[in-house]
């Protein structure tokens, strides 16, 4: 299938180094962006479908790196069906499981954990609910695996692997399993910050900075957020990407982006939620967490879309989150909501307010068009202007 999607206002590239692509039109085929900017009319009179975004603006659909899915669109944790592809009205593309720790009776020993990652990779491989991209599997680091076991893992198409709710003595016991796990290709990721769940505990920057992972999960706290003077030694002694999440502490995310600032490690510097989690299922987290880092910093909020989208695509090997000729075609449209103050998506944002989604496509296929189901109404209006398809892209009940 082939889409235009013009008369877009502005496009947010996901590249928060060169965060505007310039031109008002996207062509997509089979799943991929072909083209941004400019299209001549011929492009358009040879799509299946085109959508007239009405002035809004384009940005990559948002990637939530820090999830806990299980099986199916349901979470045991707060008893919701349903919860992904909600979270898809909330403009979120692709979810990657923060391990499947929220499974009832989860196993513990070294063979339990790696059926649980490899049965959720295999599970969510082709499963997508509402259009969600999912990346499950992910593998809980447990006393008593091995080197090999990480490499049948990796082998077998398992790419995570999460230390943090693991029967270890001490959080430092994680450093040779995350080593095991980095050498056999895994993406490595750790709690931070005061104990979750019970069973776990604190992991400050002392450990971090001995256990080494990829990703320090939600460097704000989870909940609970580590001592202030951690950030600035994990930020300029370890290159780990630094994950600020919804469901933390506020003061700490903005602390954290604006010592990723001062020492040049915005690149590093991603959002996710951390949901579902004790604080709930939102939807909207995301956007929350962006409009909360724009509207309390000096920085911009196109800023805070990249680490949303291209930087987490970059932390995590993705081939989606960004607005680029051959990415894959995950794109959602924002505005400005109904009855606000501002006149642009980007300008609500700034001012603190939730941005309005009018459109989200996955892989390439329109999921709905025209109103999420979560956000206030968009101020201006996409709507589909032609479609060769036997379907109308219209979201489903509200
Ligand atoms: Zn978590």
């Amino acid at each position: 299938m082939k889409v235009a999607i013009c008369n877009l206002g502005q496009i947010v590239s996901g590249d928060w180094h060169n965060p505007f692509a310039s031109g008002d039109t996207i062509i997509i085929e089979a799943g991929r962006i072909v083209s941004v900017g400019t299209a001549d009319a011929a492009a358009i009179d040879d799509a299946d479908v085109v959508i007239d975004a009405g002035g809004m603006t384009a940005i990559p659909g948002l990637i939530d790196s820090h999830v806990h899915v299980t099986f199916g669109d349901y979470t045991p944790r707060q008893r919701t069906v349903g919860f992904l592809e909600s979270y898809l009205h909330g403009g979120v593309t692709t979810a990657i499981s923060a391990s499947e720790v929220h499974v009832p009776g989860r196993p513990r020993d070294p063979e339990g954990v790696k059926a649980l990652a490899l049965a959720a990779q295999r599970s969510f491989a082709d499963y997508r609910p509402g259009g969600m991209r999912v990346i499950a599997g992910s593998v809980i680091l447990e006393p008593g695996l091995k080197a090999n076991d990480f490499k049948e893992l990796a082998d077998k198409g398992v790419r995570l692997a999460k230390a943090g709710f693991g029967a270890v003595a001490s959080a430092y016991d994680y450093a040779p399993l995350v080593a095991d796990a980095k050498a056999a290709g895994l993406i490595t990721t750790c709690h931070t910050g005061g104990s979750s769940i019970p069973g776990s505990g604190a992991i400050t920057g002392d450990h971090l900075l001995k256990i080494r992972p990829h990703v320090s999960f939600h460097i704000n706290g989870g909940p609970t957020a580590m001592p202030d003077a951690d950030f600035e030694r994990v930020i300029t002694q370890s290159d780990m990407a630094l994950q600020v999440c919804t469901a933390g502490n506020l003061r700490t995310t903005l602390l954290c982006a604006r010592l990723a600032r001062q020492h040049g490690a915005f690149d590093r510097f991603i959002i996710a939620t951390d949901t579902p989690t004790g604080s709930g299922i939102m939807p909207l987290g995301m956007f929350y967490t962006i409009a909360h880092l724009s509207s309390f910093t000096d920085m911009p909020p196109e800023q805070f879309i990249c680490a949303a989208t291209g930087n987490n695509a970059k932390v995590y090997s993705l081939d989606s989150g960004f607005l680029q000729p051959g990415k894959a075609a995950d794109i959602v449209l924002i505005d400005a909501p109904d009855g606000g103050t501002q006149a642009s998506a980007l300008a609500a944002i700034k001012h603190g307010d939730i941005a309005a989604i009018g459109a989200v496509m996955t892989d390439g296929i329109p999921r709905f068009v025209g109103r999420s189901r979560n956000t206030p109404a968009t101020t201006r209006q996409a709507r589909v202007v032609r479609s060769r398809v036997t379907q109308d892209f219209a979201a489903a009940a509200q």
